[in-house]
């Protein structure tokens, strides 16, 4: 057993404090990772708070790992010590159903384990990335591109995929027009990938206030949705509209926005329902509306080669982790440039 310094939520209505616990010694396939940074994403607030019902305590957060091997087990080629690597979502899946044979363990039915928030096959709950250190199989590690700096990487691991794998799918490039709505976390990776992919880039944001930033993070075009003039102006305009936001929006009204054949990727998580979705708003211009979870390991893989290749760091606030409670606050208030990442060396020696 190595002993692990990180933070953890005791309880839904508490703060995020001081945990120290164990993790497992490297098994033959196993890996051991000094963990360097972790990136805060929203999906970690909902847990940590409970909002989608089921959490259990003490959970330590953070999906969006990145760090540098420090063992390997006696049945590991992938990884060497010293590989700079990630973990994002997942730890484990079933690796036999349909979807794990075809890359898609983030569908996989059976036994998909969660980085955090989780059950090991074994029962171990799962602990994440507020942390110093893991320990995870080979085959749910992914090698960092080198060009990029560790702390840029590690919001690839989750907000890179989640807009990453939706946008390839639906054919993100050159000749269609593209939205992000929701210029956060998942969004400014949304903006920078569908612009290398070559695609016409929107974003649709509450206000004007980020519109520069937009821009700088290659997007095309900006419209604030508190404009009632924006829905009359953009009415069958795009060909995939992406929606990162998780409050209870009217997806009627982005729906009016899809040309003939568009689809609207629905990625964040509202605690609540959203209004009724009326037929109409499909039937008129054969819609879709569809949504999509992080991505598998294969594809995951070619986001970071893609991210390198492109120089595709996230754009982000490091943080020392005694600011994660501060740091939660101004997610909740939009008011992140564009992801908090929490540097791990101030949890101490
Ligand atoms: P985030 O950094 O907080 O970004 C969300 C953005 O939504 C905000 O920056 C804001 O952008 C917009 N927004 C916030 N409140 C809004 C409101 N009341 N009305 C309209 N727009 C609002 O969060 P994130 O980390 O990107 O995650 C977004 C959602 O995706 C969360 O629900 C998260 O759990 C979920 N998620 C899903 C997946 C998946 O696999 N599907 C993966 C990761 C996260 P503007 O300021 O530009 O309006
Ligand atoms: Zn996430």
């Amino acid at each position: 057993m190595q002993t692990t310094k990180g933070y953890a939520a005791t309880a839904a209505t508490a703060p995020l404090t001081p945990f120290s616990f164990d993790r497992r010694d490297p098994r033959e396939d196993d890996v051991a990772i000094d963990i360097k940074y972790c990136g805060i994403c929203h999906s970690d607030i909902h847990q940590a708070r409970n909002e989608w019902g089921g959490s259990t305590f003490p959970m330590v957060p953070g999906h969006e790992i990145a760090g540098v091997v420090t063992a390997v087990g006696g049945k590991v080629t992938k990884f060497k010590v010293g590989d700079r690597v990630g973990i994002g979502c997942f730890v484990d899946s079933c690796g036999h159903c349909a979807e794990c044979k075809r890359g898609l363990q983030q569908y996989c039915g059976k036994g998909l384990v969660f980085t955090y928030n989780s059950k090991e096959k074994d029962g171990e709950p799962t602990m994440g990335g507020y942390s110093d250190k893991i320990v995870a199989k080979q085959d749910y590690i992914l090698r960092l591109p080198d060009n990029l700096p560790l702390e840029g990487c590690a919001p690839l691991l989750c907000a890179g995929i989640t807009l990453y794998s939706p946008l390839k799918h639906w054919n993100a490039g050159p000749g269609k027009r593209v939205a992000i709505l929701g210029l956060g976390g998942l969004g400014h990776m949304g903006v920078k990938i569908a612009h290398a992919m070559g695609a016409e880039v929107t974003v649709l944001s509450q206000t004007l206030r980020k519109q520069a930033d937009a821009k700088r993070l290659g997007a095309h075009h900006f419209y604030a949705t508190s404009d009632p003039e924006t829905f009359k102006k953009l009415g069958r305009h795009f060909d995939l509209l992406i929606n990162t936001v998780s409050a209870e929006l009217d997806w009627n009204l982005y729906l009016n926005l899809l040309n003939v054949d568009g689809t609207m990727v629905v990625l964040g998580v509202p605690d609540k329902p959203v209004p009724a979705v009326n037929a109409g708003s499909l039937l008129f211009g054969r819609k879709s509306l569809a949504g999509s979870i992080i991505g598998g390991i294969p594809e995951t893989q070619e986001m970071l080669d893609f991210c390198g290749k492109h120089n595709l760091p996230s754009d982000i606030e490091v943080i020392p982790i005694q600011k994660v409670n501060e740091a939660y606050e101004r997610v909740l208030k939009s008011d992140v440039r564009y992801r908090f990442v929490i540097d791990m060396a101030s949890l101490g020696s």
